[in-house]
């Protein structure tokens, strides 16, 4: 079957007591025993699981192709539940692009309780064979990565983790599985923000974890997930699982729109820089067109000048939203280093865009009267 019916089947059960054609929501903390004290559905308390959680995750294991998926209650969440599955002495390797909260985990949090981890580029392959340490036990990689768009060659460093006894694992946030499939590529585990695309409408947080086996580093992991307890609430999985039957639609919309303003942006005269994995002078292109199936519908650009340029565009934008996140129907740009911090190795004259659905002409006319 094709993504957008196995997206939207994975998603649809009608309820079999009722016809009602779209799922209920199950609410209920406690599921009741009968008479001879047994679970008749096997659900006995939320926290573990339910109903609702247990449709969604389904449906995430069907679409990244996956054995087990799992919700939690925020992108961080499952990253921290994926950590967290390791023991004190493990080492982690991290792509020196990547999402903030990602080292801010393994500093703040894991490094105290004892994990090691090395930062290294991701796109030199070399660079990432020399920082495996014998104890290294996970490779985390993002592509396409947050905010400066490099690409991972993901075939190549999954191979490089299970060399060296390790598992890779790929954050897809922003390819989303409508563009490309890590465990087709051999990642072991596929981790998302659903806060992002797979919701698709800026208005619940929640996260995933999709595992290509169902190993016994998988049950860790579930039961992490049932022990903590980082999981999202039933209405916040049937809002995830009500998103995830547009996923393909929009995403590929989002990515038409991002390629005409990628281009419009490349030959603007204020403009230094689009990062891009659409545009022909991507410096991995070739690996792009291997890797996925469209470039996206995130960019980001860097202005001529610095900050004080950069701030001063965006300020002038009339469609675009000056907000953090990504991934929903409306277009939202920002200033990354503001949002990062004083220690951030940002450009100061960057902007991330996540383009929406709106028309591309009329986020074209917003920007060019905002650069002029
Ligand atoms: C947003 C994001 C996260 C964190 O997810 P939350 O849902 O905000 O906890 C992780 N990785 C990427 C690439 C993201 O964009």
């Amino acid at each position: 079957m094709h993504f957008d019916t196995l997206a939207l089947h994975a998603t649809h059960q009608s309820d079999p007591t009722t016809g009602a054609v779209v799922p209920p929501i199950h609410l209920s903390t406690a599921f009741a025993r009968n008479e001879a004290n047994e679970l008749p559905a096997g659900y006995i308390y939320t926290r573990p699981n339910n109903p609702t959680r247990e449709a969604l995750e389904k449906a995430l294991a069907t679409l990244e192709g996956g054995a087990v998926g799992m919700s939690f209650g925020s992108g961080q969440a499952a990253t921290m539940t994926l950590f967290q599955a390791l023991r004190p002495g493990d080492h982690v390797l991290l792509s020196t692009d990547a999402y903030y909260g990602t080292p801010a985990l393994l500093e703040q949090v894991f490094h105290p309780w004892g994990l090691t981890y090395t930062r290294v580029d991701m796109t030199d392959l070399d660079a990432v064979l020399a920082s495996i340490h014998e104890n290294t036990r996970v490779i985390w990689c993002e592509t396409p990565s947050n905010p400066m768009l490099t690409i991972t060659d993901l075939l190549t460093v999954s191979r490089i983790a299970h060399d060296a006894g390790a598992i890779c694992v790929c954050d897809n946030t922003w390819a989303t599985p409508v563009l490309q499939r890590p465990l087709e590529l051999n990642c072991d585990v596929v981790m998302h923000s659903a806060t992002k695309y797979l919701s698709g409408h800026s208005d619940v947080l929640g996260g995933a974890l999709i595992f290509k086996h169902n190993n016994e580093f998988t049950q860790r992991v579930r039961q992490l997930q049932s022990l903590s307890g980082a999981v999202p609430s039933p209405f916040d999985c049937w809002l995830i699982s009500r998103g995830i039957k547009t996923l393909g639609i929009r995403v590929r919309a989002q990515t038409a729109t991002a390629k005409v303003v990628a281009e419009f942006l490349n030959g603007h005269p204020a403009v230094e820089t689009v990062h891009y994995p659409g545009l022909p002078n991507h410096p991995d292109h070739i690996l792009i067109q291997q890797q996925m199936n469209e470039p996206g519908a995130m960019l980001s650009v860097q202005v001529k000048g610095g900050a004080e340029e950069a701030l001063h565009f965006i300020g002038k934008l009339k469609l675009f939203t000056r907000a953090t996140s990504l991934g929903g129907v409306e277009s939202l740009i920002e200033h990354r280093a503001s949002v990062e911090g004083p220690n951030s190795n940002t450009p100061q004259n960057l902007l991330r865009i996540s383009i929406g659905l709106e028309h591309a002409e009329d986020l074209i006319a917003d920007l060019a009267q905002a650069l002029r």
